[in-house]
Parts: structure tokens; C-alpha cells; sequence
């Protein structure tokens, strides 16, 4: 097992086990479910984004494979403080680097830690539950209210 697959491991495991930011928010301001039919992947984020445009709070809860939960959880940690268009850059930096479209190396910057989801472009039946938090995400910061892995277009 090289390095970096073992920090896949790790990471996905101890996310999996420990959700970070796991519960709805009470009173969210966005809100979206996800849905991923070919897993049964099924998430629901919250985020409260304040008057200066940053992402406040936010939380999720659902059920998912241990990819998806992971990926939700890394991604809760990694949008809060952010501003809704850095958030939204960071929606497409992680579906481009998931589908391999993007370097992890050079251009994902603002993802941080969840490079260590990269590796999931060589496993296309998992890519889907990796996105799915971020379709999720992008649905609620326009207030979409639910998505799917498999609508139109996405
Ligand atoms: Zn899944």
C-alpha cells in the first residue's frame, strides 16, 4: 500500500467513525438534500451563512458509505469561515479532482486536506459518493433544495 493510500484509509475511517459537524443546524439559511441512487447515498446539509457572506455554521446528517460520510465531514470542516464564492470554488476544484480533470498537486489549493480524495478517480463506481456532499453544497448555496448524482446535466 503506497503512502498515500494509506492516508485515504485513515483518513476515511476516522471521519467516518467521527462525523465532524454532524446534526441539521436549527435554523438554517440554505439547506439541500442529496440523493446518490447507485449507492443509496443520502445526505442533508445545513449552513447558516452570515450578512458578510461567509459560511457561519454548518451541518449534515444522513446516511452513506463510508466515502461519502468521510467526504461530507472533510468538506463541513473545510467551508467554515469561507466566504459562499470560495465555497464555490472549492465545489468545482473537488469535482474536477475527483474526475481527474485537475491536478490535486498544483491546482487545488483551497482544498486542503481532502486531496487525499484524488485517488477516488481511479474508482468510478465511488466517485459519485465522493461528489455527492458537494453537489449537495452547491444546491443549498443557491437554494436548490435537493439534487441527485443522476440529474440532468450533472
Ligand atoms: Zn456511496
Amino acid at each position: 500500500m503506497t503512502a498515500s493510500n494509506q492516508l485515504y484509509q485513515e483518513v476515511i475511517l476516522d471521519h467516518n467513525r467521527k462525523p465532524r459537524n454532524w446534526g441539521a443546524l436549527g435554523s438554517p439559511n440554505h439547506r439541500a438534500e442529496g440523493h446518490n441512487p447507485l449507492c443509496g447515498d443520502h445526505i442533508v446539509l445545513t449552513l447558516d451563512v452570515g450578512a458578510g457572506g461567509t459560511v457561519d455554521a454548518v451541518g449534515f446528517e444522513g446516511e452513506g458509505c463510508a466515502i461519502c460520510k468521510a467526504s461530507a465531514s472533510m468538506m463541513t470542516t473545510v467551508i467554515k469561515g469561507r466566504t459562499t464564492d470560495e465555497a464555490q470554488t472549492m465545489v468545482q476544484q473537488f469535482r474536477d479532482m475527483a474526475t481527474g480533470k485537475l491536478d490535486p498537486e498544483r491546482d487545488a489549493h483551497l482544498l486542503g486536506r481532502l486531496k487525499v480524495f484524488a485517488g477516488v478517480k481511479d474508482l468510478p463506481s465511488r466517485v459519485k459518493c465522493a461528489i455527492l456532499p458537494w453537489h449537495t453544497l452547491h444546491a443549498a448555496l443557491r437554494n436548490e433544495g435537493a439534487t441527485s448524482t443522476e440529474d440532468a446535466g450533472s
